[in-house]
């Protein structure tokens, strides 16, 4: 891939900006909390791992891998978990950790299942958002940056498992 073809959308200072602001929030919301946020794999790995140094509060972690896109840049629409918790989340605080809400299955998803579980709580961070491309009604808790219907890589995010370690987020003008 030439290098020209990637457009800056999103620079890594306008992300760790972010970040602290939605440390922030997170951190006066679960003040009297022992919260367990939830990675998902892989693409919020970058993200997660930025924003838990950020938030201060004691805090678990733990990973979850569903399907995603595959080699095509479209969304299947098939949701399968690839990897579960370690653990149960019963009466726990739970924080899902996305890096991104597209056509919103994922989380949909991922929220029903988890809310079966029986957390004390459960809620939502984004980094990305890009509502104009919803097919099911879904709305982060936390939401980073709303950004248009274009296909974004770097800072965890992949193109056929490339690019994850970009510091800023860009556009891919294959
Ligand atoms: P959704 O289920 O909301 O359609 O998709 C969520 C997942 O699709 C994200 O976790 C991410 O893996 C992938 N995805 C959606 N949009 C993009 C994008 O612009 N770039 C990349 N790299 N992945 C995306």
């Amino acid at each position: 891939m030439a290098k020209e073809a990637l457009e800056v959308l999103l620079s890594a200072e306008q992300i760790n900006e972010k970040i602290k602001e939605l440390a922030a929030e997170i951190t006066k919301d679960y003040h009297d909390k022992n919260p367990l946020l939830i990675g998902v794999l892989k693409g919020a790995v970058v993200f997660l791992s930025d924003l838990i140094r950020e938030i201060d509060v004691p805090l678990e972690v733990d990973f979850m891998a569903v399907s995603s896109y595959g080699a095509d840049t479209a969304s299947s629409g098939i949701v399968r978990i690839q990897k579960d918790l370690d653990q149960s989340i019963k009466d726990k605080d739970v924080l899902i950790v996305e890096d991104i809400v597209d056509t919103g299955l994922t989380l949909n998803y991922l929220f029903e299942n988890l809310g079966s579980r029986y957390p004390k709580s459960i809620k939502v961070v984004t980094l990305l958002d890009k509502p104009d491309r919803r097919k099911v009604k879904f709305e982060a808790d936390y939401c980073g940056f709303k950004i248009p219907d274009r296909f974004v890589i770097g800072y965890g995010l992949d193109f056929n498992e490339n690019y994850r370690n970009l510091k800023d987020i860009c556009i891919l003008n294959a």
